[in-house]
């Protein structure tokens, strides 16, 4: 997996998930702030949907952009909205 510098961070204090090394699905992952924990596994689930989430909000602002110039065509869509999430990542696009 080289290039994979995405980190998981928790959701509410921004700061990286604590573990063992090589931590596998049912080793837990901490935040050393403020102690929210969770298996590997549930933090990774976690962060996928978050990552969706970012993903959708992304193509969705460049269809946006790609359309705003035209006036025969109109972009409708629904927004998408802003879930709290336990555990998320650095993910950016
Ligand atoms: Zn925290």
């Amino acid at each position: 997996m080289a290039g994979n510098t995405v980190k998981v961070l928790c959701g509410s204090c921004k700061v990286g998930l604590e573990g063992p090394a090589n931590a596998k699905d049912h080793d837990v992952v901490a935040c050393p702030r403020c102690g929210r924990s969770d298996t590997l596994k549930n933090v990774m689930r976690e962060v996928t949907k978050h990552a969706e989430e970012v993903t959708a909000r992304s193509i969705q602002k460049s269809l946006s952009s790609a359309f705003s110039g035209s006036k025969n065509t109109k972009v409708t869509h629904n927004p998408i909205p802003h879930r709290s999430y336990r555990f998320i990542s650095d993910l950016k696009l």
